[in-house]
């Protein structure tokens, strides 16, 4: 999978060098171009921002290095374009999961008081916010679109991780997992997960996961019932 993202601070993808990003592109599964949009203004002080029309509070990010900086990073319009926004449709795994069917991703970042919405019109596909609040620019929400899309791209979680029974996987958060030692400062493992019964462990593991999603997330189970319907 091929991703590319524009943005004014590339120094922050430095933080997707480490651990499994980083190996999953020092393998080839997935490459990332970070492109810096200020190298594409025309304007001979580099600015990227300017005044908001109808006057306000901050600065907008002007439509032509953005506009610049898309079309060569995209020239064939391949790639499923897509604008970082707290306006944006929600990020859940779904989407997640769509997102990692493509093989280019283009992830526009904003900055400031956003960017001038005649790029949106112009040149992006799809608007996605990572939740209901307001980050100072779109990299950290791209950060989270590329770890958790890269994760379903083949290859890249070793066979010891899996996103198969995972929270979210099945409409459900994920059962309490454990590992050694069996007692910890007195508290011990579920006698069933040592019971090496199977299928009394996926039952067990089935039940905990509905209770832990009725508990905290019932929006969840109201979901996956509206689907069955
Ligand atoms: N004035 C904008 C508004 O009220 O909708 C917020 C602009 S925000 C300070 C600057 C940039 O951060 C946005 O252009 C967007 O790229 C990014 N951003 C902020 N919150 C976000 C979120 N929840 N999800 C995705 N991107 C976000």
């Amino acid at each position: 999978m091929k991703i590319s993202v524009l943005t004014l601070f590339p120094e922050m993808y430095k933080a997707l060098e480490h651990s499994i990003i980083g190996r999953a592109v020092e393998k080839g599964l997935i490459s990332i171009s970070v492109v810096n949009i200020r190298d594409y203004s025309a304007n001979k002080h580099k600015k990227t921002d300017d005044y908001p029309f109808g006057g306000g509070a901050g600065m907008v990010m002007t439509p032509q290095p953005l506009h610049d900086a898309i079309c060569a990073a995209d020239p064939d319009r391949k790639a499923l374009r897509i604008y970082l926004s707290p306006k944006g449709a929600r990020l859940d795994q779904k989407l997640v999961e769509r997102l990692s069917g493509e093989s280019e991703i283009l992830l526009v970042n904003g900055a400031y008081e956003g960017i001038d919405e005649r790029i949106v019109t112009l040149d992006i596909d799809e608007e996605i916010s990572i939740g209901d609040y307001v980050l100072t620019s779109g990299d950290l929400a791209s950060m989270v679109v590329i770890d958790a899309v890269a994760r379903y791209v083949p290859g890249v979680l070793g066979s010891e991780e899996s996103t198969g029974e995972e929270s979210f996987s099945e409409g459900l958060l994920e059962y309490p997992q454990y590992t050694r030692p069996q007692n910890f400062m007195g508290l011990e493992v579920p006698e069933v997960l040592l019971s090496g019964n199977h299928a009394e462990i996926a039952a067990w593991r089935k039940r905990m996961s509905m209770e832990l999603t009725a508990q905290r997330r019932p929006d969840l189970l109201s979901a996956s019932d509206e689907k069955k319907e």
